[in-house]
């Protein structure tokens, strides 16, 4: 991955908050550390940061020299920072934006997309999966790395890739002599030359992973929502030609029989997962596949489109059948033991209220600790970033946030996050 110089990101933070003195290393004073190595707590130790990664876990409250940094959150919890396997940091919902998909220059989405991103970090998710978008998330990717603008660390798919007509097609719902002839480098693709070019166009923009959607989607201007979308073929030739480049493919899919077609091809996620039935389940479990759940996209599609007006008359009856099933299904998925990391969908709800999702986990019937873990351990896995993110251990980057009282009592906690530092640089402070 790529990482921003120390140099930038400390100017990045200094835009946002009081200029921070440069220290040779950072003890950060734990009241209470969950590391997410077990659920057990650590109390009162000390986090020893150098060059924007935890060198040491000490116990009691430590110092080093006067030239050092020290940061108490001896009344706090500290925890890995989170990551949100599922959002879209260039767009939000909102009546207009149907609309602003003819009215919106890239600079214009660009300029949203930073309140987006600052948004997203503050409420204490310091890394994310952007899955879609125009291309302008690869740029903010770049721009955060660079230490320009202040977000989370960005992992992107750039362009979802569907065929015509898919929920990934972008000119879904356009009158026809502005539709024109959108193909795989626009995202897409029909049959299996054209899903390899897909995936390499994506490639050439940069992107650090594959998006596809096997089925149809709420949002998209189109009938169905769970159908089938690609044929297995086609999915299987975008899978082998990510591996080959290194990428791994994430799979947006509501309907049962676009997501087995996706898990046998050999899929990294399935997203959203709505209508996934027990023979679908067992077939994650064979694969290994992870399930990032949305539910929170899920409530609040059905919440929106109780607005009159608010989407087109072909998506409210789907927002309206397929959002509430999310949770449920979520919690029968957990119980089959299917691999789950936290996913939100961000941008079908506001930016920044992320953390709703781990209530929603818990209410489903899965353990508060669960629900961390799929927020830290288990999406740094489906990142293929285990190595950097998801505990808070020796070697690991120096990305954590606080809280106030326990999240293994009160999950809500996690909505009113403190304390933010992405990779030793403090972003937030309360
Ligand atoms: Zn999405």
């Amino acid at each position: 991955m790529i990482k921003p110089l120390p140099t930038l990101a400390l100017l990045a933070a200094t835009l946002l908050t009081a200029p921070l003195a440069v220290a040779q290393k950072t003890y950060v004073q734990c009241g209470r550390l969950l590391d997410m190595r077990s659920a057990k707590a650590q109390t009162e130790v000390t986090l020893v940061l150098e060059k924007g990664r935890v060198t040491a876990v000490q116990p009691g409250y430590t110092t080093g020299t006067a030239a050092d940094k020290v940061i108490d959150l001896q009344s706090r919890t500290v925890l890995p920072g989170l990551i949100d396997c599922h959002v879209h940091l260039e767009h939000e919902t909102s009546k207009a934006a149907f609309l602003q998909e003819f009215t919106q220059n890239p600079a214009d989405v660009a300029f949203s997309a930073l309140g987006y991103a600052r948004k997203t970090l503050l409420a204490g998710f310091t890394t994310v999966r952007d899955l879609g978008g125009s291309g302008v998330n690869v740029a903010l990717r770049n721009a955060v790395n660079a230490g320009q603008v202040v977000g989370p660390r960005i992992f992107t798919a750039g362009k979802a890739i569907s065929g015509t007509g898919g929920h990934m097609d972008p000119t879904n719902g356009y009158r026809e002599d502005l539709m024109g002839v959108p193909g795989p480098a626009e995202g897409v693709a029909n049959g299996p030359d054209q899903c390899r070019q897909a995936v390499r166009e994506q490639y050439k923009r940069g992107v650090d992973l594959i998006k596809i959607a096997s089925t149809g989607g709420v949002l998209s201007v189109a009938k169905d929502g769970s159908s089938a979308q690609m044929t297995e073929v086609e999915i299987r030739a975008v899978v082998e030609t990510a591996r080959d480049l290194g990428l791994r493919v994430a799979c947006h899919a509501h309907g049962a029989e676009g997501m087995k077609r996706a898990i046998r091809a050999g899929v990294q996620s399935i997203e959203h997962g709505t209508l996934m039935d027990d023979e679908t389940m067992q077939l994650m479990k064979k694969y290994g596949t992870w399930y990032v759940p949305t539910i929170t996209a899920g409530k609040s599609v059905a919440d929106s489109a109780r607005i009159p007006g608010y989407y087109p008359p072909l998506v409210t009856p789907k927002a309206l059948a397929i959002g509430p099933k999310l949770q449920a299904n979520f919690g029968r998925a957990y119980k089959a033991g299917v691999r789950i990391a936290f996913g939100t969908d961000a941008a079908v709800y506001r930016h920044g209220v992320n953390a709703l999702e781990f209530q929603y986990m818990v209410e489903a019937g899965m353990p508060a600790y669960e629900a961390l873990r799929a927020a830290t351990v288990s999406a740094a896995e489906l990142l293929g970033e285990s190595e950097n993110l998801g505990t808070l251990e020796p070697g690991k980057l120096a990305d954590l946030v606080a809280v106030d009282g326990d999240p293994l009592q009160d999950i809500k906690i996690m909505q009113r996050v403190r304390f933010v530092m992405k990779q030793g640089v403090v972003y937030r402070q309360e």
